[in-house]
C-alpha cells in the first residue's frame, strides 16, 4: 500500500547541515513550502524574525504549547525551545502544495505519532569527523555548548534507522536535490514498523 507523501519531515544530527539544505531548497525550489519554526534562542546574526524562525519569548512559546498551536516541541541540547506551527501546516498541505519541516529527532518522532503518513528523511554527515569539523568550523556555538550538540549528535546518529530514507550530506547541493526528489515519492507504508 502507498498514499502520496506530502509532508516530508528531515531531521538528523547538530551541525550535519539541515539548515543550510533548508536554504538551499527555499532558494531552488520555490513549489516546496518550508515551516518557519517557533524558537526561544535569540537570532543569530543575519538571521530575520518570521524567516528564519519566529523568535518568541518563554511567556509566548508555552502559550502556543499550552493552546495546542504546536504540531510538535521540544527543548534542544538541552536549552531553548523549538516547535512547529501546527496552522500554517495543515493549510498548506490541504491546499496540496509539498511541506517540509526541519526540525530534531524528538520532534520528528512526534509528528511520526500524529501523522504516520509523513514521509521521514534521515540527513547523515559523510562520517563523525566531518560532522566535528563542522561543528567547530561553525565558530557560533562556545566549548559548553559544542559540547552538549556533540553528546547529543552521538545518540542522534544512532535513530537513523527509524527514518523512511538516509540522505548523505556530502554536498549540499546534491543532496538537497535527492530530498527534493524523494518528496514526490509514494510511501511504502508496509515497511514500516
Ligand atoms: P539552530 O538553533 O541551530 O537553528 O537549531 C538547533 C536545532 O533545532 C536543529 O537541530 C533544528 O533542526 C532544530 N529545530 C529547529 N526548528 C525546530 C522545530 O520546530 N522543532 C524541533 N523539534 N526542532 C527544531
Amino acid at each position: 500500500m502507498t498514499t502520496p507523501a506530502r509532508l516530508t519531515v528531515l531531521a538528523g544530527p547538530t551541525a550535519v547541515g539541515k539548515g543550510t539544505l533548508a536554504a538551499y531548497v527555499r532558494e531552488h525550489h520555490p513549489e516546496v513550502w518550508l515551516s518557519v519554526s517557533a524558537t526561544t534562542r535569540r537570532p543569530r546574526p543575519g538571521e530575520v524574525d518570521g524567516v528564519h524562525y519566529h523568535f518568541v519569548s518563554e511567556e509566548r512559546f508555552e502559550e502556543m504549547a499550552r493552546n495546542g498551536d504546536l504540531l510538535e516541541w521540544a527543548v534542544v541540547h538541552g536549552r531553548a525551545k523549538y516547535g512547529t506551527p501546527r496552522r500554517p501546516v495543515e493549510e498548506v498541505l490541504a491546499s496540496g502544495r509539498p511541506a517540509l519541516l526541519e526540525i530534531d529527532l524528538q520532534g520528528a518522532r512526534q509528528v511520526r505519532e500524529t501523522m504516520p503518513e509523513a514521509f521521514f528523511v534521515f540527513l547523515a554527515p559523510p562520517s563523525w569527523d566531518e560532522l566535528v569539523r563542522r561543528l567547530v568550523g561553525r565558530g557560533t556555538e562556545d566549548e559548553e555548548e559544542r559540547a552538549a550538540r556533540l553528546a547529543t549528535a552521538r545518540v542522534e546518529l544512532a535513530a537513523a534507522a527509524e527514518f523512511d530514507v538516509t540522505v548523505v550530506n556530502d554536498d549540499v547541493r546534491r543532496a538537497a536535490e535527492e530530498l527534493v526528489s524523494w518528496m514526490g515519492t509514494p510511501v511504502p507504508t508496509t515497511n514500516r514498523d
